[in-house]
């Protein structure tokens, strides 16, 4: 096992990507300028670039990439080909 904190994933109303991380918010993307937070101001859960500091109503958990929904219909790798049914 990797010695890595357990943490949460999180987006600010579907934008942005941050962590929950022991009732601490890193902010890694910004979800008003898109930018990729500098590495001295995730752990300051705000953004080093238009001073965002993340509204706690606008938190949302992250979606996890494999779900029930996972693959139903939507089209995220056009490259790959459709095989003999
Ligand atoms: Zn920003």
């Amino acid at each position: 096992m990797p010695n890595q904190q357990p943490h949460q994933s999180v987006t600010f109303r579907g934008r942005g990507c941050a962590r929950l991380v022991r009732g601490r918010l890193l902010l890694d993307v910004c979800p008003i300028c898109s930018q990729r937070n500098a590495r001295a101001m995730v752990p300051r859960g705000r953004c080093a670039w238009c001073a965002y500091v993340p509204d706690p109503a606008d938190i949302e958990s992250a979606r996890p990439v494999a779900g029930p929904l996972a693959g139903r219909g939507v089209a995220l790798d056009p490259d790959r080909d459709a095989g003999p049914g």
